[in-house]
């Protein structure tokens, strides 16, 4: 496989990304980690510096990067998929607030690792600008912001922006308004992860690529190649994770898809903004999210990728020509500076991991040892740290603030059997991009997005 092939990103690489040696055969260890992706390595790298006598093993099926990780949209951000009002329902409003704290204090908590360390992974800390560009838009931007602000965050953390200030800082077509919050940088994402697999090395982790897993127990993680015997195994596997027997039913996999543009000139670049590279998107139901990349192009993305039955992840589900159709289409619209024929240089994509309450979730069932993390829906860039931190904390037996956050031993409903859950997930796909057709051409909220909304919890 060419794995630069996966995405833009991995082919910017200066690195062939030769396979590192695979598990030579059975071994043992204190920590057996199943996944070399964000939450595999950082579980990992917190593990080594927290105790550099603990023997870890990292045991990944391609290499590490293969996964979302080095595929994604680069937004490192403090979104987390329940939102404050859900989990100040579920869980009071401090524990709400403090999970909401922590998300902001992860996405510097990257940047400040990515430096120590020496990984240059393109880190620019310019927040995230959400326009809104129908009336049912700017109506979300405004009950978005008052909702935040009514749960203990302030104008620091999300401000409601007018049109002139939304459009100064990126100047789509049409924009009547939006949002900004501070807490977001924008990286290149398989930089990150690539340089995250070098970091743990340098400290004694030992990383075996083309190695899959074929079952996870209690005390060892059985490979082709032998088993690895451990007292703690960590499931770090989100999208690809209804693939391990057993856990067909613990997350969907839900394709994102992206397109990048060949660099753009700098009069291009003076008419669309995002001067400090700040992440954006708009405030529509069908997700689409977008960065300044720091060489120039605008990488641009999407959700919309239909769901495959039986939680199928296929590398052919990657590339959807419908889709990345509708992405170049949604650039141009956004964008009319780029033209009539959007310069598409790369187009891509990949599985992200949803849990059926779409909660985000870590922690360590101490009487099997097994440990996992991932739930994270598309905002695991940033999230993935805290869980790598967090169940650095539980696997050594630490209580602190992190164990304290309330998505610490959430257990998630399985998903409804097939063919439920193939229904439920591309209904879900038809109502919201239905919902955004009708809102574009009304500007009023379209109720149906609404009711589905509230059906997932949000
Ligand atoms: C196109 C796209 C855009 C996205 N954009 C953003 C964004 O801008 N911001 C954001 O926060 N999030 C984004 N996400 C989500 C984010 O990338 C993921 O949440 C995050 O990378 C998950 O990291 P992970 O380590 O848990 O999983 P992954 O990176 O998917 O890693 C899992 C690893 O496990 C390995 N593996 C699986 N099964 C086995 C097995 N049986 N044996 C051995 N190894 C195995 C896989 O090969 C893979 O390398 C996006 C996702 C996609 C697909």
């Amino acid at each position: 496989m060419r794995y630069q092939e996966l995405s833009h990103w991995l082919s910017d690489l200066d690195e062939p990304l030769t396979p590192r040696p695979g598990l030579p055969g059975d071994t043992d260890a204190d920590v057996a980690i199943v996944g070399a992706g964000y939450t595999g390595l950082w579980t990992a790298y917190y593990l080594a510096r927290a105790d550099p006598t603990l023997r870890v093993v990292v045991l990944e099926r391609e290499i590490a990067g293969y996964g979302a990780s080095g595929r994604n949209g680069g937004w490192c951000s403090a979104l987390f998929p329940t939102s404050l009002p859900a989990l100040a329902r579920r869980h009071g409003p401090d524990r709400a607030l403090a999970m909401q704290r922590a998300m902001h204090a992860t996405v510097h908590e990257v940047g400040r690792v990515a430096a120590t360390e020496g990984i240059d992974c393109d880190w620019r800390a310019g927040g995230t600008v959400v326009l809104a560009r129908t009336g049912a838009q700017l109506d979300r931007a405004r009950a978005e912001v008052a909702q935040a602000h009514a749960h203990g965050l302030t104008d620091d953390d999300l401000v409601l922006l007018d049109a002139a200030e939304a459009t100064a800082r990126c100047a789509a077509d049409g924009v009547r308004g939006g949002t900004y919050t501070p807490h977001c940088a924008t990286v290149q994402p398989a930089k990150l992860v690539r340089g995250l697999a070098r970091a743990v090395e340098r400290r004694g982790v030992r990383v075996f690529e083309r190695t899959p897993v074929t079952a996870l127990r209690p005390g060892a993680a059985v490979t082709p190649a032998g088993v690895v015997r451990a007292p703690v195994v960590v499931r770090a596997t989100e999208g690809f994770t209804p693939g391990l027997p057993g856990h067909r039913r613990a997350v969907a996999p839900v394709y994102s898809l992206m397109v990048a543009t060949a660099p753009l000139p700098a009069e291009t670049w003076a008419r669309i903004g995002l001067a400090d590279r700040e992440t954006f998107a708009d405030h529509r139901h069908l997700i689409v999210y977008g960065q300044r990349t720091a060489d120039g192009r605008l990488a641009f993305g999407g959700r919309g990728a239909p769901y495959h039955y039986g939680s199928r992840v296929r590398p052919g589900f990657d590339r959807e020509p419908r889709v990345f159709a509708a992405l170049r289409r949604t650039l141009g619209e956004l964008f009319p500076a780029l033209g009539p024929d959007v310069p598409v240089t790369h187009a891509w994509g990949g599985p992200l991991g949803v849990a059926r309450d779409w909660a985000a979730s870590v922690g360590l069932d101490r009487r099997t040892g097994l440990a996992w993390a991932g739930g994270y829906v598309g905002d695991g860039v940033g999230t993935s740290n805290l869980a790598g931190r967090t169940l650095a904390d539980l696997i050594r037996g630490e209580a602190s603030d992190l164990t304290a956050l309330p998505w610490v031993g959430h257990r998630s409903p399985r998903w409804e059997p097939e063919p439920l859950r193939w229904l439920a997930m591309n209904a879900g796909l038809k109502i919201m991009s239905s919902a955004d057709a009708t809102e574009n051409r009304t500007h009023r909220p379209a109720r149906r997005a609404t009711l589905f909304n509230r059906f997932l919890g949000h």
